[in-house]
């Protein structure tokens, strides 16, 4: 198997994972994983080296395609409660780095990294 498509299964591994952990392994969701997918295999086609980026573009790009669809995924599961300076109004974790090898989901809010991306434990 070459490294891209080794780089595309592992990418759509780790975020349906992050999908089903918040209870959106749903068919819809689930295409919009694979619609990601095949945009971002011209993409890598193109600039092989991009391949250990794949699960965090890919990441990202769900979390786009989703917040029309879905809504936001995946909401913080921080607890903020403590924590009324920085509201605990209903966010998602953000993808971090935006380009890199080993994405983390991160509560912006408190600057908590949350689990890798693939790693996500349910709510
Ligand atoms: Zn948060």
């Amino acid at each position: 198997m070459d490294t891209v498509t080794d780089a595309l299964l592992q990418a759509r591994a780790r975020v349906v994972h992050d999908l089903a952990a918040c209870g959106l392994d749903t068919a819809g969701c689930v295409s919009a994983v694979d619609e990601a997918l095949s945009a971002r295999r011209w993409w890598a086609d193109e600039w092989p080296d991009g391949a250990p980026f794949l699960t965090c573009l890919v990441a990202q790009d769900v979390q786009e395609a989703l917040l029309d669809a879905a809504g936001r995924w995946p909401l913080c599961r921080v607890d903020h409660e403590a924590d009324d300076d920085h509201g605990a109004h209903e966010h998602e974790l953000r993808v971090s780095p935006d380009l890199g090898e080993d994405p983390h989901w991160v509560c912006e809010v408190v600057g908590v990294v949350v689990a890798r991306v693939g790693e996500l434990t349910g709510p």
